[in-house]
């Protein structure tokens, strides 16, 4: 019996996810239009649609079209009905944000780390949502917290299984905030959540094969394959990373070397720059240390690189020909109709973007560059709290990645 009653709430939650997305895909909508097309009940279309009323999900916008009878009432989806709390773990801060059922960052906060790892940092991490929460007036109208982190996750347990440079192993962080906050909460690892927004609510509605690579503290690629998130055996798929472009190179901390990442990522760069700045290289650089009076800013590096300055623009030219080798192996093996590069090095670093492009076309196999796109983001540095909504907001609506 429990069984029973178990399977017609699930068949019950389904008719409203199924019914609610179908007035916020082809709203304004009538009533009996759902139950038609849906095949469900005009009974329980109706409950449905009375439920979502009365939480202010949708409402009620004039007439439509009578087909004999009375004129219908039309039913249209309202994105402000809701809220969810969008959170991204990074190597350098916890983003918190508020977000429209459609994906509009409303409002969102930055606590900035401070060498907390592990245990510590998860603690951070619900500290900073709680104060974030503390500040909202209601909560009633809240759906579920999102949250994002680097490294192998594993979404559907709702596990971080491993991140090493946040030392986070095995980590049941859906378990942990759903019982701090008693909020549906979800999980995903922060590349394969911006997919998600690409295809859901940026640029790349239409693709079907698309590899995203950041390129920030470190390297994360999430790739879509025929239309789904591609994740592997251990939600591990995607450590561009970590594959090998160098036999006896720089040591890596998953243990091999030469690993594509410690040759492009953020830090990579810092210790070329601050190497040849210590040594007396003329650089722009320089004078913006000098004048900002603060450590070394990835911005400084674009600056300098959109002046022209030689420093900048040969690590620049390194690390596109390392990571074009990177992505050009990715072409060869996932035949992507798009190439999206986001994080912080290559958002707004035009010249980045371009050598990559040139480099990418003469490594790849010629016929699978033909039509290929390689651009940045559609959501630039909102890119993670953005994928985040749309983990909750795929499971919220019910939506197909193939529709
Ligand atoms: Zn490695």
């Amino acid at each position: 019996m429990q069984r029973r009653t178990g399977d017609l709430k699930l068949i019950q939650e389904l008719n409203r996810s199924i019914i609610l997305n179908m007035i916020r895909e082809h709203g304004p909508i009538s009533r009996s239009e759902i139950a038609k097309k849906n095949k469900i009940s005009p009974t329980t279309v109706t409950a449905a649609v009375n439920e979502f009323i009365r939480e202010g999900l949708v409402s009620e916008v004039g007439t439509g079209k009578s087909s004999g009878g009375r004129k219908p009432i039309l039913i249209r989806f309202n994105p402000d009905g809701g809220f969810l709390i969008s959170v991204s773990v990074t190597n350098s801060a916890i983003k918190v944000a508020e977000l429209n059922l459609q994906a509009a960052i409303r409002k969102k906060d930055l606590f900035p780390v401070h060498d907390v790892k592990g245990d510590e940092l998860i603690e951070f991490t619900l500290r900073s949502i709680e104060e974030f929460i503390g500040r909202l007036s209601d909560l009633t109208k809240c759906v579920g917290i999102s949250i994002t982190a680097p490294g192998i996750v594993d979404a559907a347990k709702g596990v971080i299984r491993y991140n090493s440079k946040l030392d986070l192993i095995n980590v049941p962080a859906k378990t942990l905030f759903e019982s701090r906050f008693g909020l549906k909460t979800y999980l995903d690892n922060d590349v394969n959540a911006m997919v998600l927004a690409e295809k859901k609510y940026g640029k790349s509605i239409h693709s079907t094969n698309l590899v995203y690579v950041t390129i920030d503290e470190g390297l994360g690629t999430g790739i879509l394959v025929n239309g789904s998130i591609f994740r592997g055996h251990h939600g591990g798929a995607g450590e561009l990373g970590h594959t090998s472009i160098s036999p006896d190179g720089i040591p890596c901390e998953c243990g091999n070397n030469g690993c594509l990442e410690n040759y492009v990522h953020w830090p990579a760069i810092r210790s070329k720059i601050e190497q040849q700045v210590n040594i007396g290289y003329p650089s722009l650089i320089r004078d913006l240390l000098e004048q900002e009076q603060t450590p070394l800013t990835p911005q400084m590096f674009k600056t300098a690189i959109k002046q022209g300055d030689p420093l900048a623009t040969s690590i620049m030219e390194e690390v596109a020909s390392y990571l074009s080798i990177g992505i050009a192996n990715v072409i060869n093996l996932f035949n992507p109709e798009t190439v999206i590069l986001g994080g912080v090095i290559a958002e707004d670093n035009p010249q980045l973007i371009n050598q990559i492009q040139t480099a990418v076309s003469k490594r790849a196999l010629h016929i699978l560059t033909e039509g290929l796109e390689i651009r940045t983001s559609s959501f630039a540095e909102d890119a993670d709290l953005i994928g985040a909504a749309a983990v909750l907001l795929q499971d919220l609506f019910q939506f197909s990645l193939h529709a």
